[in-house]
């Protein structure tokens, strides 16, 4: 016909779909095309300096997504941040390079998605990488070391570190201050490996050669474009998918807006992959008809699937910061790692897993009711119930602690890892340019308030600790006169809720589950009633993760171009 078929069209140039794509294009008899919102940042300096963290944020290539009031956070909106660009988001964060403890994976499994455990994922995770190691004049005396045997050399990714990461003298002093911890916290030498508990000097996507930040872009586009079968339309919104007539749900094509203006329909003659983003995929599904039948007849759209717990299980995490005055200036933008268990964060612990298990039930019933009981009461608690026994069994770190040196100033930031508060993403008009309503609904639940309150403690502690304690000077955010050094968790409360942002890591919008129990994909990532429907992003992951999100991201990426290539 007259318009232009692909075999695949990838939904979104970011970090997963952009992996997606370079391995489909490896056979040059497949012909993809990337759709991406975005245009290129090859040469944009906020992306590519590796200490310009934040620059890029509220500029054209942030979609900085709004959130609704938060009820049970001050009742004030939040951003979330999301990069629009080939590259994605990749080219707006903070590089970090941290994946997950094992056991969080392995309950991917447990939660019924075959074969999706620590042991099959890992050798994904090194498949993407290209591992530069320590080998750097500056890097001498920094401490820093790895475990080769976690990481991978010949990947498209680099990871390493940047020159500018670590040079301040700061991280023997850590790593001698976090052992005189009340519980001590032990030096982890690798935390890439399955084991993140401990202090560590973690590795990022970087460059460290030319001390430039590794996108997606940069790592599996740029080197590989010349590929002949290998497409990619910038500056072009995916509107909604299009469907085959018949009674099966199978896509054949995007309707897409192109930078000049122009609504056109784009074929596939295979498959339609989803990567537009957590808080992108959900949407277009529920655009183009796939989702619940109440929320799309809302807006007069049909329904092609009726799958209601499209957008439901979004889950992130709440950032906190504390400050406190350098004693003397640093030049660079480090940023050091801890990663508590719930033993080395409460000192009761016992009493914590003992109260918090007790309430797992209300927590479920809570989740479940939110949502108009699209996801049942019972499923949710089961989850629950495996996230409590990572947390009190398999001892997974519980809290994100990082100590952040810049000029004068010894900042810090911190997070729960894992909250229990879900919410929800869901269209707000049939118009595919409209923000969605995006409700995470942080702090609904208790526990997430006292995680993040310990973790300001934990932080309290160790400005208080030799001999890094010789380091800083006062506390000025909140400072003592705000929070009291003795304040009980209300008196910590406000501070939190009123200071807190999201910690940009949506996940779980279209989890891979079982459909009886939520599930949106199954373990192929194949969308339920959907003949070639595909997510390869964040939105899959059922449970938030104690890295960060884009190796884990990429991983999966990896894993999911073998299994539509049919090679799992
Ligand atoms: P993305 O990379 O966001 O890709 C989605 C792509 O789809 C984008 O390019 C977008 O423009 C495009 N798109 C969306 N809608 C459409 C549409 N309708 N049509 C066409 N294209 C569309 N993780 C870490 O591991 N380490 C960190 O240090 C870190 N720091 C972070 C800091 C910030 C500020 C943010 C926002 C995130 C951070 N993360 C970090 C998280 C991590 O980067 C993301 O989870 C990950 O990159 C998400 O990958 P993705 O493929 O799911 O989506």
């Amino acid at each position: 016909g007259a318009e232009p078929t692909y075999d695949y069209i990838v939904v979104g140039g970011g970090t997963s779909g952009l992996v997606v794509a370079n391995r489909l294009s490896e056979n040059d008899d497949i012909n993809v095309l990337v759709i991406e919102a975005g245009g290129s940042v090859y040469n944009n300096p906020n992306v590519t300096s590796t200490t310009g963290y934040g620059k890029a944020f509220g500029t054209a290539i942030d979609w900085a997504y709004k959130t609704v009031d938060q009820e049970y956070a001050g009742n004030y909106p939040q951003t979330v941040r999301a990069g629009k660009a080939l590259g994605g988001t990749s080219t707006i964060n903070g590089m970090v390079y941290l994946r997950a403890q094992s056991a969080q994976i392995d309950a991917w499994e447990e939660i019924g998605n075959k074969d999706w455990n620590w042991k099959n994922l890992f050798p994904y995770y090194r498949k993407g990488e290209h591992f530069q190691g320590t080998n750097y004049s500056w890097l001498e005396g920094s401490g820093v070391a790895y475990d080769p045997a976690f990481h991978g050399f010949d990947g498209p990714l680099k990871v390493g570190w940047s020159e500018t990461q670590l040079n301040d003298g700061l991280a023997q002093k850590l790593n001698t201050t976090y052992p005189n911890m009340p519980v001590p916290v032990p030096y982890n030498i690798d935390p890439n490996g399955g084991k993140m508990i401990g202090y560590a000097l973690y590795p990022k996507t970087v460059d460290s050669k030319l001390n430039i930040r590794e996108d997606a872009a940069r790592a599996y586009y740029y080197p590989y474009k010349a590929r002949s079968n290998l497409h990619v339309w910038l500056n072009t919104n995916a509107n909604k998918l299009t469907w085959k007539t018949g009674d099966e749900a199978t896509a054949d094509g995007v309707e897409v807006t192109l930078a000049n203006g122009t609504t056109t329909v784009v074929k596939a003659s295979r498959e339609v992959i989803l990567a537009a983003g957590a808080l992108k995929s959900p949407v277009l599904l529920e655009l183009s008809g796939v989702g619940n039948p109440d929320i799309l007849s809302k807006y007069g759209i049909g329904t092609k699937v009726n799958l209601p717990t499209v957008g439901e299980n979004l889950q992130d995490q709440m950032n906190n910061g504390l400050t406190y005055d350098a004693k003397t200036s640093y030049s660079n933008l480090a940023d050091y790692v801890a990663y508590p268990s719930v033993t080395q964060l409460f000192s009761n612990a016992t009493a914590v897993g003992a109260q918090l298990l007790s309430k797992l039930p209300a927590y479920a019933a809570q989740v479940a009711s939110a949502n108009g009981n699209v996801t049942k009461a019972a499923d949710i608690e089961r989850f629950f119930k495996i996230q409590w026994n990572l947390i009190f069994k398999s001892h997974i770190p519980v809290a994100e602690v990082l100590v952040e040196p810049s000029g004068t100033t010894m900042g810090t930031e911190y997070w729960g890892s894992v909250p229990f508060s879900r919410g929800n993403i869901h269209i707000s008009s049939a118009n595919p340019t409209a923000a969605a309503t995006i409700d995470p609904k942080y702090f609904m639940l208790d526990f997430d308030l006292h995680a993040q309150i310990q973790a300001a403690r934990f932080i309290r502690q160790l400005f208080k600790t030799e001999p890094f304690a010789d380091m800083a000077g006062a506390e000025t955010k909140p400072g003592f006169s705000t929070v009291a050094a003795n304040a009980n968790d209300q008196g910590w409360s406000s501070f939190i809720k009123n200071n807190f942002r999201s910690n940009f890591h949506p996940i779980s919008t279209a989890a891979m589950m079982p459909k009886d129990i939520g599930g949106v994909v199954d373990s192929s990532l194949k969308v339920y009633g959907t003949s070639n429907i595909r997510i390869v992003d964040a939105s899959v992951i059922p449970f938030q993760v104690c890295g960060h999100l884009q190796s884990t991201v990429y991983a999966i990426a990896e894993r999911a171009a073998d299994i539509i290539k049919g090679q799992i």
